[in-house]
This record gives structure tokens, C-alpha cells and sequence, in this order.
């Protein structure tokens, strides 16, 4: 077993992560990235770290991720990166003619010290950014933060294009956070039957979630574009979907343009997509139309018919804090009980809200932000529990513990569907039931002595 010398004991560790519960910076970035139409992330560092994070994102999405990178040398390493950036700006622009070029920096770029800024200011005064074209900047040194942080930077860095107006175009803004492209597609869905007219970014939908035509297309037909992005601060209002990732976005616009915004959380499971409809509900001055209350009437006759099996069945979760936040109030409403919890992102806030969802457990709760999957294992190892849920990386302690695994957050390496099935609203809450019951149907099967063994359930 990979993980048996994982010790029971805990001990406080302050300066070592083993086996993290999260991944560097710039994947944020460059995942946020690809949600721009006609956009191309650009890595400010060596070609290894873009390798990595490229490489991170086709596994998961199973999809070509395109990137460009600064490629330090030994002196870049030592003098600094801007003649690479300045040139690989003008050499992106000349050979693939993207709308824009997001760059994100790495550890080594932001250790030298290098001024993403101004680099990006030179480029436009030397020639190297054409006329009419677009390089934006976030910088991302990956001994701080998490992808989640990354994925935010970048987020900010495409509220900052929007530019200033007094005029209204009756839009709403959605900041949906990291989450899967069918996700965004599924939120888009419902902002349409609900009547709310939307700006959505990023927007990965159509992007790394597209059809397969036997033809290669560098930019694909999905993603905010550009002159959407401008106009963000022309919107009504900004629903930020998760405080984590969409947060300074949406309170950017607010401070700088006036474009009032609320913090949701992202709508995984039944309360957050109701205060999510909710939400759209109020902006559109409209009564939720009846195909919505059809799906969550379904979503909770799910619930119902299956409660028996759900009841105070002990969950141990690792991901991002925006989407552990809504799924372990999911979990606690439908009498599951959350009893281990790790992001491996920073950050007090997380467990303080935490520990306000979990606070009626019937079992003690361990919340640890900035954790790691050593210290979750040994919680399980101490107090077992009847279900995992969380990346591929999780599948260690799964086989370790001999404990049902439901795939679901960044990254899922080894299962497809992800990128197809959507996990948002109700629709999204029924698939998500239903990856948990069968995981615990399939366990209570394989256990069942013979004369236990249920053909119904
Ligand atoms: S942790 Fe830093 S050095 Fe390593 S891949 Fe990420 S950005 Fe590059």
C-alpha cells in the first residue's frame, strides 16, 4: 500500500506540506486564462513550470491546453526575464495573431524580482503588442497562494480591462469561479430560462469542453471576449460565485466603476442554488419560471427517497474552499456529516465558516485550512469514515483505507465526464447524489453477507 507508513499520531507541522491539497498559482491562472476568446496564456518562467501547468490542465480537461512561455535561461535566471517576455510578446502576436495574451508569472520570475507591469508598458511602447491588440498580467509566485488564488489573480486582471462608462446595458455580470466548463454552460442556462441577460468570466464553456471536428481550431468559438470584458463595468450588478475566486473581481468593479456586486456561494447542492436563483430572481424582477421548480422539485425527491442511506454517514473532503463551503452544506442538509475537511489554500476565513455549517454535527469536526493529505489521513486513520470525496489524488488513501472515493473538484486525473456532466443547480445536485449513492450502494453490495444482499433499494 502506498500510504501505510502514514502515522496515527498528529503533529503540529508548521514548515512542511506532504502530499498538498491544492497546486501551484499559475494553473489558476492559465485555467482563467483560456476562458478569454482569442486569448493565450503566456508562462513568465522556465519551460518546465509551463510544462507542468499545461500538462496539469490536458489531464484533467482532456484537451489540448495551448501555452507560451518566457523560457529562462541560466541568465534570465540571474539578470532577469524582460528581453525574453518582450520578445516572446512580439514573436505570440507575429506567429499565432491571438486578441490577447494573458501573461501569469511563476516563482522564479517573481524571486528575480521581475516588474510584470512595466515589462508589459515596454511592450507596447516598443512595438512588440500590436495596435488594437491586448496583453494582460497577473502576477503568481507559487511559494504563496494555490491555484485557487491564481485562478483570482487572473479573474482581476480581466475585471481590469473594463472601461470606465456612464452608460447601462441592462447585462448582469457572473464571476462563476473555478469551476468545470459544463458548469458555466449550466449556469448560463439557467440566467436564460430565468430572463437575466449575463456576462459570464472566464468562460471556459466551448473551449475545453468542445467537440471533436477533425480539424484543429487555435482559438475555439468559446470564451468572454474582449469587447464583453470592456464592457463589464457597464453591467447593473456582479454575481461573484465564491468569495476565493471571484471575490476581488467583482469588488474591483464595484470600487472602480460602481457596478454594485454580491458574494454567493457557488451554487453546489440545494440552499446555494436556491439563494443563487434567488439572486437572478430579484435582477430580473421575475417569478422563478416552473421548468426550475420542477428541477429542484426533483433534486428533492432525490433527497427523500434516498435520506435512509445518506443519514449520519461520515464524509472526509479535501479541495478549493469555494467549493467545499457549498458542498458541505450540502452534505449537512441532507444528514451526511462532514467530520474531516482540508483546502490546501490559505486562509482563517475558510475554517471560520466552516465550523459555523458543521456546527450541529452530532461528531467532532476536523477543519484545517492550508492543510495538507497527510494530516487527512491521519484524522481518517483516527476516526474513519464511510466516504471520500475529492481529486485523484485522494484515491491513495482511498486504497489505503479500503473507503468509496466520489471524484469531484481539480484535479481528476484518471476519470472522464467532468468536463460534460455539470455538478451546479439542481440538475447538477441530482448528479452529485448520484455519484454518492452509488458509491455507498456499490460498498453496501461488495459488504452485504448473502442474506443481506438487497435487489432493491
Ligand atoms: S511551484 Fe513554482 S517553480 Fe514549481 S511549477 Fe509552480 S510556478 Fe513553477
Amino acid at each position: 500500500m502506498l500510504l501505510r507508513h502514514t502515522p496515527k499520531e498528529v503533529f503540529e507541522r508548521s514548515a512542511l506540506t506532504i502530499n498538498p491539497a491544492k497546486t501551484c498559482q499559475p494553473i489558476g491562472a492559465m485555467y482563467a486564462a483560456l476562458g478569454i476568446h482569442g486569448c493565450l496564456p503566456h508562462s513568465h518562467g522556465s519551460q518546465g513550470c509551463c510544462a507542468y501547468h499545461r500538462s496539469t490542465l490536458t489531464r484533467h480537461y482532456k484537451e489540448p491546453i495551448v501555452a507560451a512561455t518566457s523560457s529562462f535561461t541560466e541568465g534570465s535566471s540571474v539578470f532577469g526575464g524582460q528581453a525574453n517576455l518582450l520578445q516572446a510578446i512580439g514573436t505570440i502576436f507575429s506567429v499565432y495573431n491571438p486578441e490577447l495574451v494573458a501573461v501569469h508569472t511563476t516563482c522564479l520570475s517573481e524571486t528575480i524580482g521581475d516588474d510584470l507591469p512595466q515589462i508589459i508598458k515596454k511592450s507596447i511602447d516598443e512595438g512588440n503588442t500590436p495596435e488594437g491588440k491586448i496583453v494582460i498580467g497577473a502576477q503568481t509566485p507559487s511559494y504563496v497562494g494555490s491555484h485557487v488564488t491564481g485562478f483570482s489573480a487572473m479573474t482581476k486582471a480581466m475585471a481590469e480591462l473594463a472601461q470606465p462608462t456612464t452608460h447601462k446595458n441592462g447585462k448582469i455580470n457572473i464571476i462563476p469561479g473555478w469551476v468545470e466548463p459544463c458548469d458555466m454552460e449550466e449556469i448560463k442556462r439557467l440566467a436564460q430560462v430565468i430572463g437575466v441577460k449575463i456576462t459570464m468570466f472566464p468562460d471556459t464553456s466551448g473551449v475545453l469542453n468542445g467537440p471533436l471536428q477533425g480539424e484543429y481550431v487555435m482559438f475555439p468559438k468559446g470564451g468572454v471576449t474582449l469587447a464583453e470584458l470592456r464592457q463589464t463595468s457597464a453591467a447593473t450588478g456582479t454575481l461573484a460565485l465564491g468569495e476565493w475566486c471571484s471575490g476581488e473581481a467583482a469588488r474591483l468593479l464595484d470600487t472602480k466603476h460602481k457596478v454594485p456586486c454580491r458574494i454567493l456561494d457557488m451554487p453546489f447542492g440545494l440552499a446555494a442554488t436556491d439563494r443563487f436563483i434567488d439572486a437572478l430572481r430579484t435582477i430580473a424582477g421575475a417569478v422563478v419560471p416552473e421548468q426550475i421548480e420542477v428541477e429542484r422539485g426533483q433534486l428533492v425527491d432525490m433527497i427523500a427517497d434516498m435520506h435512509q442511506y445518506f443519514y449520519h454517514k461520515k464524509v472526509a473532503l479535501a479541495g478549493d474552499p469555494d467549493q467545499l463551503i457549498a458542498m458541505t452544506e450540502f452534505l449537512t442538509a441532507i444528514d451526511m456529516c462532514p467530520v474531516h475537511i482540508v483546502t490546501g489554500t490559505p486562509g482563517k476565513k475558510f475554517e471560520k465558516r466552516m465550523k459555523e455549517i458543521t456546527k450541529d454535527s452530532p461528531y467532532p469536526v476536523n477543519i484545517k485550512a492550508a492543510g495538507d493529505m497527510f494530516l487527512l489521513h491521519q484524522w481518517i486513520k483516527n476516526d474513519p469514515v464511510d466516504l471520500l470525496i475529492g481529486n485523484s489524488y485522494m484515491k491513495y488513501i482511498a486504497r489505503d483505507e479500503d473507503i468509496p472515493l466520489v471524484r469531484w473538484g481539480f484535479p481528476i486525473l484518471d476519470r472522464q465526464g467532468h468536463q460534460y456532466f455539470p455538478t451546479v443547480g439542481y440538475r447538477g445536485g441530482l448528479r452529485l447524489l448520484e455519484k454518492i449513492l452509488t458509491a455507498l450502494l456499490d460498498r453496501q453490495d461488495r459488504d452485504a453477507p448473502e442474506e443481506k444482499f438487497e435487489l432493491v433499494y
